[in-house]
């Protein structure tokens, strides 16, 4: 175990030897900074099945001061126009979607079904042409932190997803995933990033059932994983009936050991909303929450980094939009 790790360990010892429910000092700088800081959302849901206009996409962006959005699907058009240089394109969460649904699980890894042939064809086209930055989302074990219907477990490391990596790394791409931590996942995601080093791994939900030494530990091994926060507070649960608290932080701020592998590892952390499952009306509450229970308790000096900075590094965005 090196260093960062025993520090992880040790914020939650001391957690849990000091006593629950303290309340958390904050800084006023981080309070203030967490109030108006730039958001980049790098899981904002566009689905062409019921998503939102893109008038209502720029609207949400501009009430919650999130500058940038993107990271998964659907990929569309219009909201490419709206948005330009602050759009994270993604495409593949709908081929990926529409094969499980029509195939079932065991057609998500075979490179030559029909929904995935015309993205592989025209994917290097449209890295190429600025048209979309990686794919995502992919889920490849959601269960069970999926909706019930959605829920499918199959191998990360198949030949889909190597396919997806393959291309993405010819671009300097990303590969957004919505998996599980398990010993399995933990081999082939470290095989996946060594072999394709230009692709960065997005770990939606900075990987559900992982611990923070979890994540620390594939952070250390690899420079090209991070993750994104989305739905780890309050709200998510409640919106899909889950009666658990937040896994990274509620209402009490965040839980020790999740700080110290933010602050540890904060060129790795990125925001997200989330906003899936028909949960579009409840945008402003997922930004309000980060800002709210999430960023204040950072320390000020990684609040920025957290809120955007990682993505223009990532995702090659312009700061200036
Ligand atoms: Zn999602």
């Amino acid at each position: 175990m090196k260093t960062r790790s025993v520090k992880i360990v040790l914020a939650g010892l001391a957690f849990a030897i000091c006593s629950c429910g303290l309340t958390q000092t904050l800084d006023p700088k981080s309070v203030e900074l967490a109030k108006t800081v730039p958001i980049a959302d790098i899981h904002s849901h566009t689905y062409i099945l019921n998503g939102p206009a893109s008038a209502e996409v720029v609207k949400r962006m501009s009430t919650n001061n999130v500058r940038w959005a993107g990271g998964v699907g659907d990929l569309r058009g219009d909201i490419a126009d709206a948005l330009k240089g602050r759009h994270i394109p993604a495409a593949g969460q709908r081929e990926f979607a529409e094969t499980f649904i029509r195939q079932g699980p065991s057609a998500l890894v075979q490179t030559e079904n029909v929904y995935f042939r015309d993205l592989f064809r025209d994917a290097h086209d449209m890295f190429a042409k600025g048209i979309i930055k990686g794919f995502g989302e992919l889920h490849t074990n959601n269960n069970p932190s999926g909706p019930p219907p959605f829920r499918r477990t199959i191998k990360t490391d198949n030949p889909v997803i190597r396919k997806f990596y393959g291309i993405a790394n010819e671009f300097g791409g990303f590969v957004q995933l919505h998996t599980q931590h398990n010993a399995e996942f933990t081999e082939d995601i470290l095989r996946l990033s060594a072999d394709f080093p230009n692709t960065t791994t997005i770990l939606s939900h900075c990987l559900p059932l992982g611990q923070p030494e979890d994540l620390a530990y594939l952070f250390e091994q690899r420079k090209n994983i991070v993750c994104e926060m989305s739905a780890q507070g309050e709200l998510h649960n409640r919106l899909a009936r889950i009666n658990r608290r937040g896994r990274v932080y509620d209402s009490n701020g965040i839980r020790p050991k999740w700080k110290a592998l933010v602050e540890e590892f904060p060129d790795r952390i990125m925001l997200g909303s989330d906003t899936c499952c028909g949960w579009d009306a409840y945008y402003d509450e997922a930004i309000a929450e980060i800002r709210t229970n999430f960023l204040p308790y950072l320390r000020s000096d990684v609040i920025e980094q957290v809120a955007y900075k990682n993505a223009l590094r990532i995702f090659k965005l312009d700061a200036g939009m």
